[in-house]
């Protein structure tokens, strides 16, 4: 099958016209981009269709002040092309968003895949009909598109929470939301900023809206962990020395729990003297560790009540270390109620000395709710703050959010929607019963959001690519995972998710964030090296679990 006429359908030719393609991609993020590079590799007529104007996927989308990566760039980043990791030349240990979207851009320009992404088109209904083996996919301008493959690349976190914030539409000034930030930037020099939500968005831009703002007012609901960077940037010779060792780092990376090397201490706490706890949560706070280092302090860290709270008492400790105030520190000090990680872990770079500043405050939002805003400001059930700008950084409908947003019909009309009601349900967070030759990258289910992203998505691309090239040479033409593969599957998630500390936290990854969203743990929660040995031997029993045609 032959790609369709681009010029055409672009310059409007083709519009009433079904565009025929053996696959087809939702979403141009570092999933689309690679999943459309090994497509062409393989001699499939691919395309993405992207709803943004421009390529990059999280990275597109999330401007706002101080956004940058909090996993490694050097883990953060494409390892199919050796070449590709020599040449590219990251600034910082972290790099900032702007640098990201660059490499993105670049990846795309190096493998000429320009021409395989239709931008600006946002799929809103994707059905799949039986009888001839097809998805028919359209966009919210119309267009329509039959393939025999569907990739949903559509990210875990790129449909933004939205504030329902009563009276917002009254507010004289400007608002704006981490995640759908204007390109051109937004100056805050001399404005009252009221800044709602401490995640990880929240936290990267405290800091720097500081900078501008002549009085910030962040409106915390839930005080969460957030450990230093240690962001540094990268001399020549370091960088050249990293890179020397770059297929090193990659395979112990992919040994990881996570999919990056964090230096983990296979210790449990109790294998250890006091002292070398100590020291471990020392080495980890700072600059030779830093960032997720802090979840590998202990092995049983993440499974042990007590040892956790070590650590995080020794995170509070650091926090009443740093903020002067000691209102503010109680404030910023997560509850004992939250567990170490059970909240994504912010990563930050002067998060809490920023709160030494004088024009910046903390308003406790658990206790006094922003209750709606008003013309000049946000009205709490204590007072108004008089504000020129608000900022919301209050998240996303993480996991599931963005393939609930379009209207997906699989085999005899089923809904996907209503499918997932009770919560999104995979098989191996990459296929869906009841939904062939449909496959989701770092879907709920798998790893995903609970790894380095890069990895887990070149992990899936590369099996699905695997999967389907066995398929189309044994003349298989309807893939499907099983009901009871599907079953088993989700129970297995449950079951490990229960093992760990994860479940007791009010989080994203339990879709606790959205009013209403079902309490499910979204992740396959055991890391990395264990998910990709279970998807191997599922490839090589067979693809036991899916029923191939
Ligand atoms: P988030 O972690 O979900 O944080 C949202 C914040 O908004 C929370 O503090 C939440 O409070 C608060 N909030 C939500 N609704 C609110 C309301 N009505 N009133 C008051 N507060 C409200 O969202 P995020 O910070 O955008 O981060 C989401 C994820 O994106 C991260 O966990 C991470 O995976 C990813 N991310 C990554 C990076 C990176 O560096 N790689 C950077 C940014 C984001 P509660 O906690 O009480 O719900």
């Amino acid at each position: 099958m032959q790609d369709f006429d681009c010029e055409n359908a672009e310059s409007g030719n083709m519009e009433n016209s079904v565009k025929k393609l053996d696959m087809l991609v939702v979403g141009a993020g570092f999933s689309g981009i690679y999943q459309l590079y090994k497509a062409r590799e393989a001699g499939l007529s691919v395309r993405v269709l992207e709803a943004g104007d421009g390529v990059g996927g999280t990275w597109f989308w999330n401007r706002y002040p101080g956004a940058r990566c909090d996993v490694e760039s050097l883990d953060y980043s494409y390892s199919f092309c050796r070449e590709l990791e020599e040449e590219w030349q990251w600034s910082e240990r972290y790099a900032p968003q702007a640098e990201i979207l660059k490499y993105m851009e670049h990846v795309v320009d190096r493998f000429a895949l320009k021409d395989g992404i239709q931008l600006n088109a946002r799929v809103s209904r994707a059905v799949f009909n039986d009888d001839r083996l097809l998805w028919t996919v359209s966009t919210e301008s119309g267009e329509v598109f039959e393939c025999t493959y569907l990739v949903m690349a559509t990210g875990g976190l790129s449909i933004p929470q939205r504030p329902q914030l009563k009276g917002l539409d009254d507010f004289k000034g400007r608002w704006y939301h981490s995640a759908q930030w204007p390109k051109d930037g937004v100056d805050f020099t001399g404005q009252r900023v009221a800044l709602i939500g401490t995640g990880s968005s929240g936290v990267q831009m405290v800091p720097i809206i500081a900078e501008q703002a002549a009085k910030l007012t962040v409106f915390q609901r839930t005080a969460n962990f957030s450990v230093p960077a240690h962001n540094v940037p990268f001399t020549e010779k370091a960088l050249a020395a990293a890179k020397a060792r770059y297929p090193d780092r990659r395979a112990m990376g992919r040994e990881a729990i996570t999919g990056q090397f964090l230096n983990a201490n296979t210790k449990t706490a109790a294998e250890m003297t006091e002292e070398e706890q100590r020291a471990e949560l020392e080495y980890r706070w700072k600059g030779a560790g830093g960032g997720f280092r802090m979840l590998r302090t202990f092995a049983d860290q993440m499974s042990n009540l007590e040892t956790n709270k070590m650590v995080a008492d020794f995170a509070r400790n650091r926090i009443r270390s740093v903020v002067k105030d000691s209102a503010k520190a109680d404030l910023l000090c997560p509850k004992d109620d939250l567990p170490f990680g059970g909240k994504r872990l912010c990563v930050d770079s002067r998060y809490y000395e920023t709160f030494n500043l004088e024009h910046v405050d903390i308003v406790d939002a658990a206790a006094h709710p922003v209750i709606e805003a008003t013309a000049h400001g946000l009205r709490t059930d204590q007072c108004e703050y008089k504000v020129d700008a608000i900022v919301f950084a209050t998240g996303f409908d993480a996991m599931s959010g963005a393939l609930k947003a379009i209207d997906i019909r699989g085999s005899c009309g089923k809904s996907l929607r209503e499918k997932w009601e009770h919560g999104p349900t995979s098989y191996l967070g990459l296929s869906i019963a009841g939904f062939p030759n449909m496959f989701v990258v770092a879907g709920p289910g798998s790893p995903s959001v609970l790894s380095n992203m890069v990895h887990s998505i070149e992990t899936h691309v590369d099996w699905i690519m695997r999967l389907l090239t066995q398929a189309r040479a044994t003349g298989v033409q309807r893939i499907e995972a099983t009901q009871a593969a599907e079953d088993g599957w989700v129970q297995r998630c449950e079951d490990e998710a229960n093992k760990t500390l994860y479940p007791r936290a009010n989080s994203w990854y339990m879709g606790a964030n959205i009013a209403g969203k079902p309490r499910v743990f979204m992740a396959f929660v055991s890391g990395v090296p264990l998910y990709r040995r279970i998807i191997e031997d599922v490839a090589s029993n067979n693809y036991q679990g899916f029923e191939m045609a």
